[in-house]
């Protein structure tokens, strides 16, 4: 099932005008203040948002969770909150509903939750991820593990942002790259320079790349209690051809976070702050945000050198 341009647009349209908590969100994110900063050479965009206050600060242990009504289960969206459904023809039958986000970073944002109340694993769903890609012209996907990001890790969903917004795509085709494993259209790549532990597969066949991500994904590191490698990943698709990022990760959370004081800075770094749009919903953060800080919250959050090069060797072995 097909995903027409014009019928997101049309639901941007209806839902902008008729839910008035969302309308406000993106007519204050016009406003929205950005600065940049480079790192090593990457371009970051700061964004000062206080709307998503309520995401960054979002409590996701298991007892708050259990306690808060699940707000991407249907029976408890806001009656004014309609959707797109959209059927992936692959392993799973259970459908999935486009949504317009009413918490904007994006300019068009959307949030995309299977129906039926799943754990967020991503093991089982890339061909739905590179799907939705591939369906959602203009869009760029995005998924954030249980705990790295995600605000509701007991309901399966993605996210997706307008294309053109990260600056991690027009950044990608200039990064130093090693591949690791390279067939046909098919290539995988360890991704140089400021992210640690980020690797790329690239192909023209979702089959492909699919099979490509499950293998790459049974050899990451599962942390003590974790169901799944935290990651975040990134897909979209241009010129017939599917780009999925995995950006492998260590820490939830940067010590910044839990910090007392003038020292707490509210940053909770998920698939967008990797793909070079950092999200601060204080201004005390955002004006504190430079290149040596942006750096530090990185390496923290990010395995380290020696991990990344153990990867990339089971990378290698698994692909051979
Ligand atoms: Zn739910």
């Amino acid at each position: 099932m097909s995903i027409k341009k014009d019928k997101l647009v049309a639901l941007f349209q209806e839902q902008l005008a008729s839910w008035e908590q969302a309308g406000n969100n993106y007519k204050a994110l016009e406003n929205v203040v950005v600065k940049q900063v480079e790192v090593k050479g990457f371009p970051f965009k700061v964004q000062f948002n206080p709307a998503r206050i309520v995401s960054s600060s979002a409590k996701v242990d298991t007892k708050s969770i259990q306690e808060r009504r699940c707000f991407l289960c249907r029976e408890n969206r806001p009656a004014v909150q309609k959707g797109i459904d959209f059927i992936y023809n692959g392993k799973e039958g259970d459908p999935y509903t486009v949504l317009i986000n009413p918490f904007p970073i994006f300019p068009r944002h959307l949030t995309i939750p299977l129906l039926a109340h799943t754990d967020q694993l991503i093991s089982g769903r890339m061909g739905a991820m590179l799907s939705l890609a591939k369906e959602l012209d203009g869009y760029t996907l995005f998924y954030n593990g249980p705990k790295c990001g995600a605000s509701a890790p007991d309901h399966f969903h993605f996210q997706a942002g307008n294309k053109g917004f990260l600056t991690i795509e027009s950044q990608l085709p200039l990064m130093d790259k090693e591949v690791l494993y390279q067939k046909d259209n098919e290539v995988v790549s360890s991704v140089k320079g400021v992210f640690s532990g980020l690797f790329s597969i690239t192909g023209k066949s979702a089959g492909q790349v699919e099979e490509l991500f499950e293998k790459i994904f049974s050899v990451l590191p599962v942390k003590d209690g974790e169901k799944e490698p935290m990651v975040n990943i990134l897909c979209w698709y241009q010129q017939d051809t599917y780009i999925v990022l995995v950006y492998v990760r260590d820490k939830h959370r940067p010590s910044h976070y839990f910090r007392e004081g003038e020292q707490n800075i509210l940053l909770s770094p998920a698939s967008v702050d990797l793909g070079g749009v950092l999200i601060t919903p204080l201004e005390k953060d955002f004006k504190k945000m430079d290149n040596m800080l942006i750096e530090e919250i990185l390496d923290e959050i990010s395995i380290d050198k020696e991990e990344d090069l153990q990867i990339i060797e089971k990378i290698k072995t698994i692909l051979k």
